[in-house]
């Protein structure tokens, strides 16, 4: 999208575009436009094409899982009403948090990333785990594996829970811990009522410039920032996702990491917007 009248373009993610009031800055608006566009990324690449319509599945979700939590949440007042309507659907009007520098990252499966760093050390960001432990199984307890937020353009990294001390004091990073185990833990459990696993899921909190408060923040238990799983495969070993691993699984298989990511084909792009909304469907039914 381009000119979206009354407001400038202040931050362009990988897949959400930052909007403030025109002629303001992300430091002095108080109020800010998050826009999900229709990007897919993997393995921290943008990949081409786009899936359609998956922003709007993204911010539907976000704000389904807001508010079904009901937790204390990052919405303006009035968010709906004054959404341009150009992006109406598919943008949420937020209050601007200053981001803290963690990725709240809570796993209830062995998996993916976290699979690959429990075969190198025995542990994920420095949470030891049993010997033994294969692709997809529970874990013990569902735990906080939190990754520091690196600066655009470098890769996140996982680190353990006394480094987030170090990078928001003490109070701040046990309350991200406390907050993301509790969110997943009240996820997990709905997920569970509509069949699905919720695997594991990455959070994001910033400060209320205003009140100091901690507040969720980014998109909630997306099929972007989560893995869901379907409860009745998953029972016969197998594991049908409803989220961007249809997109990884085929990148793994088509791209050695080096150079531009090779487009996605069709029946891929088609396949992961299936599942984006069916997995909506499920939740919500
Ligand atoms: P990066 O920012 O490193 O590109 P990303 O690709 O995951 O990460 P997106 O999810 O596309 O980024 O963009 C959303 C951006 O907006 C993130 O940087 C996120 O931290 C930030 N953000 C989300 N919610 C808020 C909020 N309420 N206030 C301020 N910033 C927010
Ligand atoms: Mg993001």
């Amino acid at each position: 999208m381009s000119g979206l009248p009354g407001w400038d373009l202040a931050y362009s993610g990988k897949v959400r575009d930052l909007y403030v009031p025109a002629g303001s800055t992300l430091d002095a608006a108080p109020e800010m436009l998050m826009v999900a566009s229709d990007r897919v990324s993997a393995f921290d690449q943008v990949l081409e094409p786009v899936i359609p319509g998956k922003g709007e599945l993204l911010t539907t979700l976000t704000r389904w899982w807001i508010e079904r939590l009901g937790l204390p949440d990052q919405l303006a007042p009035d968010a709906d009403a004054r959404t341009p309507e150009a992006v109406r659907g598919r943008a949420m009007l937020v209050r601007t948090l200053d981001m803290l520098p963690v990725e709240c990252v809570v796993r209830g499966r062995i998996t993916g990333s976290g699979l690959k760093e429990y075969r190198q050390t025995g542990a994920i960001s420095g949470v030891a785990l049993p010997a033994g432990l294969e692709d997809g199984d529970l874990l013990p307890e569902p735990i906080y594996t939190p990754a520091w937020k690196a600066p655009q353009g470098q890769h996140d990294e996982n680190v353990s829970f006394e480094r987030t001390v170090e990078l928001v004091g003490a109070a701040r990073a046990a309350k991200l811990r406390d907050v993301s185990l509790s969110v997943f833990a009240a996820a997990a459990a709905i997920a569970a009522e509509a069949g699905l696993v919720l695997a594991d899921t990455k959070l994001e909190l910033g400060v209320d410039r205003a009140t100091g408060e901690l507040v969720l923040a980014d998109e909630v238990l997306t099929s972007d920032s989560s893995r869901y799983w379907d409860a009745a495969a998953l029972a016969e070993g197998r594991v049908e996702s409803f989220d961007k691993q249809i997109v990884r699984d085929w990148l793994a298989a088509h791209w050695d990491g080096e150079g531009e990511a090779p487009a996605l084909p069709d029946d891929v792009v088609a396949r992961t917007s299936a599942r984006y909304a069916e997995l909506i469907a499920r939740l919500t039914d």
